[in-house]
């Protein structure tokens, strides 16, 4: 597969860098040039025929990379004359590929088991694949809507007001493009890859979200460079590879990260516990991935139905995103095994093996994640909670929120207890 990086901007934000004599891709972060970057996280990926769009300055990344053989690549460079926008260029580069490929923008830095997107891309047959990401600030954001499938939907401008709780998932600037796409593009004119391309496209074809944890950033100001800067020195990139096992905290929901009102059925009722937006982006900006595992038996009882669940889960990712706080995923069980109550749903009166403290739920995340559970935690406010992570091998946290422990189902000790999400995140985070 061939990687194309589009490498045009201008990087107007970024003046103070550029200083107007280099192009927004060879500003250097730790005295390096965020092209080198991406060029090494697509050699490390054994993609090694790469194609360069460029425009201002282009000149410049010609006499650093040349023909990419210092740097253990082949490079072929195309240029614009005029700024086309992210996809423009598409028609040039339908004369170079006849295959699917790799689409990056310039101004990112990544470090990505691009493997497992390609394997996604083909397992799924898509006519386009988005790298998509929860991040820090989805309320300014374009909000990528999917389907269980992870079929994408729609996009919601981040212009457009938005009324409705939603799934904490942005488009992080990498795809896979078919080579049918780009051979529909037959006249040269500037183009928005989103708005003008995909958006239209997702009626037609099927067009999918590839949604991974790992590390992709725009450091398209100089604040988001300061930032990356630290996590590069922090060797987080990296260690967010899916390749690398992953460390991961399990976070309880109800009594956790939300006060606990009882079995919860209106996501109204989703208020945050104290100190968690700060707790949970405590997390964000460390090695550790957070996933909640949560008992949702009211769907067995009949209180709710499973989309209820899911948009009371929108609707704490919404409000976590609002502080700047994401979650990586939320598993659910719907299920409760006493059987004959008069409003009970019989499909989820079973006895399963995700409620917790059974781990079902924790495996699929440790598949889907590649998370090494020795090195993982779990929080929560009851011993339910903590009886999981005993289950699951992992270390231990009870809260004196929500239940504080008093629940007295399981005979179990944590291995440590805190008064909230915070201190515990401070004591395995330091
Ligand atoms: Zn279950």
């Amino acid at each position: 597969m061939r990687a194309v990086i589009m490498a045009g901007g201008k990087g107007t934000r970024l003046k103070e860098m550029t200083r107007n004599e280099i192009p927004k891709p060879m500003v250097k972060i730790l005295g390096k040039p965020i092209l080198e970057y991406q060029i090494d996280v697509l050699k490390e990926n054994g993609l090694k025929d790469i194609i360069i769009v460029i425009g201002y300055l282009g000149y410049k990344i010609k006499q650093y990379f040349k023909d990419g053989k210092d740097f253990g690549v082949n490079i072929t460079y195309i240029e614009e004359n005029e700024p086309l926008g992210t996809a423009g260029a598409f028609y040039y580069i339908k004369d170079y590929i006849k295959e699917d490929f790799i689409l990056l923008f310039g101004d990112i830095i990544f470090d990505v088991y691009l493997k497992k997107m390609i394997d996604f891309h083909n397992m799924k047959n898509s006519y386009a694949t988005l790298f998509v990401h929860p991040n820090s600030h989805p309320y300014d954001s374009d909000i990528i809507l999917m389907d269980v499938d992870n079929k994408i939907i729609g996009f919601d401008s981040k212009n457009n007001i938005r009324t409705y709780s939603y799934d904490n998932c942005v488009n992080a600037g990498i795809y896979i493009i078919s080579s049918n796409l780009i051979q529909k593009i037959d006249e040269l004119k500037k183009l928005d890859l989103e708005k003008d391309i995909l958006s239209k496209e997702i009626n037609e074809e099927n067009i999918f979200g590839y949604y991974s944890s790992e590390y992709v950033k725009d450091v398209g100001t100089v604040e988001r460079i300061k930032k990356t800067s630290k996590d590069l020195q922090k060797n987080i990139l990296k260690s967010k590879n899916l390749k690398n096992k992953q460390k991961c905290i399990f976070l309880d929901r109800d009594g956790t990260i939300n006060i606990h009102k009882g079995l919860i059925v209106n996501p109204d009722d989703i208020e945050l516990e104290k100190n968690v937006a700060e707790a949970v982006q405590k997390i964000n900006s460390s090695e550790y991935i957070t996933v909640v595992i949560t008992n949702q038996p009211q769907v067995a009882r009949g209180l709710c139905s499973i989309e209820d669940v899911e948009n009371i889960n929108k609707r704490l990712k919404t409000i976590l995103g609002e502080k700047g706080a994401y979650v990586e995923d939320i598993y659910y069980c719907p299920h409760h095994p006493d059987k004959g109550y008069p409003e009970e749903n019989k499909k989820y009166k079973i006895k399963c093996k995700c409620r917790k403290p059974s781990i079902e739920l924790i495996e699929k995340a440790v598949l889907k994640y590649n998370i090494d559970l020795e090195n993982s935690w779990f929080i929560g406010d009851t011993t339910i909670d903590i009886q999981t992570g005993v289950n699951a091998g992992m270390k231990t946290i009870l809260l004196n929120t929500g239940e504080a422990g008093k629940d007295g189902k399981y005979d179990v000790v944590s291995d440590y207890i805190c008064n909230d999400i915070l201190e515990a995140v401070n004591i395995i985070i330091k």
